[in-house]
């Protein structure tokens, strides 16, 4: 091969099987295309003219024979070297132009530098110094749909000539304009032939038949005539700006992202947005729903703990009529005192303890509205079992018990009820006997409701006296027990089951084995509770796991639409040198950015969402971060999954296949 030579074809075929039948569109081309050469292809409709431009513009690969681009052996190359040959040594005009509709002039002809990773800044620059150069100054942010044909075939040139290719390659340039325009554009490749270029050019206008350096006939496959033309071969070395810098490895991040955001999503925005919905609803119900769930459960905790900490409550099964008296007969005093200090020498790990016993009596006092409070008598570490607090004055303490004296504590809402002012001193007769007030509560801004399985009432209406003066100042109690509830707090959690064991079993025993008391850990129920609701984020977790697969579905369906839509603009990019892996990471970047958007968006809108609902319910806000990082994994996820099987159909489309459809 001597040195001038740039393109070499050894015995080249090209058929194409229709069924039985089998096209032979070439069938065995001899070639040999130097340096500086202006080759007119001809021929009649259907002879291999394009067949042959396809091979040489590496778009395709032949049945049998060889091609050499500038001594390299192209026809065995894989998908992404062959893209990086075209891309760098040939420049491709067609008939139709192939220009971008959602891309400015500047762009267009930008396009092919993009994917041999020319810096975003450079490419511009150059494609405009093409754009001038081509007489395009003026159009540099038209779309191609506002040019006249003849400046279309000229954005094309343009882009072709950016990359700095070797050869040019013209299928047909001037076949969709008019004769005038034609000339202009043929004007355009003499003077670039005569700068130094290559060029090969289909045409089938006779005018044209002697303007290259050469003129090669085809027919039927086959090369009829190859006799040279009345111009001389170029002896200037192409030397346009030079060649711009390349990275090599094909396109850089932040050009994949950018066209995959403004080529691909923004160019159909209400699509894109409709897709998005989907993954939007999915991720915000997710994080919406959890939220809620941990927001309940936290709540719940922190009243479970508000009642008391660590807190077990022996609680009198009250038994009436036959049951009571079967209970004492069968040996059982009923819940008393002596169960209180029983418990206490033998169950280990007591911090406190209390005891009570309601009693009903009729209440009179000077007070505005009728007080109707519960009262209890009570001992021992009531208020700090009860957590509890004193607003003002002080506790009943040993003494009032060791004297069964006649005074009382208020709770909150019943002192408000007694009058304004402080209720200390105040006299209520209770069952016709005078007490004093001695302390009034503090308030306990407690949400009661939701705890009544933990037998929770509200102290704000209980008025306390001391539990000895109850027993003994007030008339006594045929079978009923002594009192009704022992509390116990103890050290820590850890110690409840144990006690609780131990408290069973000693109550048992002292009760001769009648089951007349309950056992009542707040904190066992709140557990179970949050087990039954585990239940409920296990379901919300599988609807909104399949909200997110049928959003996934939703990306995945636009997205073969898509690319069907879209299949000439693959053919294009391909053509200015895209590898399959370009086409391929172009169309996953859309995908996963719908979803990742759709996933950013449903977290704002959760957190929205949240944040009013539980400023509203007075729930406290938890927004657990853990579950906003799994929902933007999943939707990540989701676009990459689902993205994948379009981005890899549009990535297998071939080149030549995709520029003919139209
Ligand atoms: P020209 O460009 O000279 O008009 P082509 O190179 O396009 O001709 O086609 C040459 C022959 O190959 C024609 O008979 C055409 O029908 C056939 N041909 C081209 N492409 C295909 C294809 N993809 N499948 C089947 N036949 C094809
Ligand atoms: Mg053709």
């Amino acid at each position: 091969m001597t040195d001038g030579v740039l393109i070499s074809m050894r015995g080249i075929q090209r058929f194409y099987r229709m069924g039985e039948h089998v096209v032979r569109a070439l069938d065995g081309i001899d070639l040999e295309i130097g340096r500086g050469e202006f080759v007119v292809l001809m021929g009649s409709s259907g002879s291999g003219k394009s067949t042959l431009m396809h091979l040489l513009g590496c778009l395709d690969a032949p049945s049998a024979g060889r091609v050499f681009l500038g001594g390299e052996d192209v026809a065995g190359l894989p998908d992404g070297r062959l893209s990086q040959v075209r891309g760098r040594r040939v420049g491709l005009v067609f008939q139709q132009f192939n220009l971008l509709n959602d891309l400015s002039v500047l762009e267009n002809i930008a396009l092919g530098m993009l994917y041999s990773g020319v810096h975003r800044g450079t490419r511009l620059e150059r494609a405009r110094l093409y754009a001038e150069r081509l007489g395009l100054g003026d159009r540099l942010t038209h779309r191609p749909s506002q040019l006249s044909g003849g400046q279309a075939q000229r954005v094309a040139i343009a882009r072709a000539l950016a990359n700095e290719p070797d050869i040019i390659l013209a299928d047909e340039p001037t076949g969709n304009l008019d004769s005038r325009t034609g000339a202009e554009i043929m004007e355009v490749l003499y003077d670039l032939h005569r700068r130094g270029y290559t060029i090969i050019m289909v045409t089938h206008d006779p005018r044209y038949a002697r303007e290259g350096t050469r003129r090669i006939v085809l027919q039927d496959g086959r090369i009829v005539e190859d006799a040279p033309g009345r111009r001389p071969v170029s002896v200037v070395d192409a030397a346009l700006p030079g060649h711009p810098e390349r990275r090599g490895r094909g396109m850089r991040p932040w050009d994949l992202l950018r066209v995959g955001i403004r080529e691909g999503l923004l160019a159909h925005k209400m699509r894109t947005a409709l897709t998005m919905l989907g993954i939007i609803i999915a991720v915000a119900g997710v994080i919406a729903m959890s939220s809620f769930s941990l927001g309940s459960k936290r709540k719940q905790a922190d009243q479970i703990r508000a009642l008391g900490a660590n807190l077990m409550r022996v609680v009198d099964a009250r038994l009436e009529g036959e049951k009571l008296s079967a209970a004492r007969v069968g040996g059982s005093p009923g819940l008393s005192l002596a169960d209180l200090e029983l418990l206490r020498r033998d169950v280990p790990g007591i911090a406190r303890s209390a005891a009570a016993r309601e009693i009903r009596l009729n209440v009179v006092a000077e007070s505005a509205r009728p007080l109707a409070p519960r009262i209890l008598g009570v001992q021992g570490d009531y208020l700090e079992v009860n957590n509890l607090a004193l607003a003002e004055g002080r506790f009943i303490d040993a003494w009032d018990q060791e004297g069964n004296a006649r005074v009382a504590v208020l709770g909150h809402a019943l002192a408000e009820r007694l009058g304004t002012g402080s209720p200390i001193g105040h006299e209520l007769i209770l069952g016709g006997n005078p007490y004093r007030v001695i302390g009034r509560l503090a308030n306990r801004n407690l949400d009661i409701q939701g705890l009544e399985a933990t037998g929770a009432t509200d102290a704000n209406y209980d008025l306390l006296i001391p539990l000895r003066t109850l027993l003994n100042r007030t008339r006594v109690f045929d079978m009923r027990s002594q009192i009704d509830e022992i509390q116990l707090q103890l050290e820590d959690e850890d110690t409840l089951m144990a006690a609780g064991v131990a408290v069973r079993r000693l109550l048992h025993v002292a009760h001769g084995g009648q089951e007349d008391f309950q056992l009542v850990v707040p904190l066992d129920l709140l557990k179970q509770k949050q087990q039954a609701q585990k239940l409920l984020d296990v379901l919300t977790f599988c609807v909104s796991s399949v909200a997110l697969v049928v959003g996934g579905i939703g990306i995945m369906n636009i997205m073969l639409a898509s690319v069907r839509e879209r299949i000439r603009e693959i053919g294009i990019r391909r053509a200015v040198g895209a590898t399959r892996r370009d086409i391929l990471l172009q169309f996953l970047t859309e995908a996963i950015v719908i979803a990742v958007t759709g996933g950013v968006v449903g977290i704002a809108l959760a957190v929205a969402v949240v944040a009013g609902t539980c400023l509203a319910f007075e729930l406290p806000i938890v927004v657990s971060p853990v579950m906003i990082l799994v929902s933007v994994l999943a939707s990540t996820a989701t676009g990459l999954l689902f993205g994948l099987y379009p981005a890899a159909q549009a990535a297998a489309e071939r080149p030549v296949e995709a520029l003919r459809y139209e």
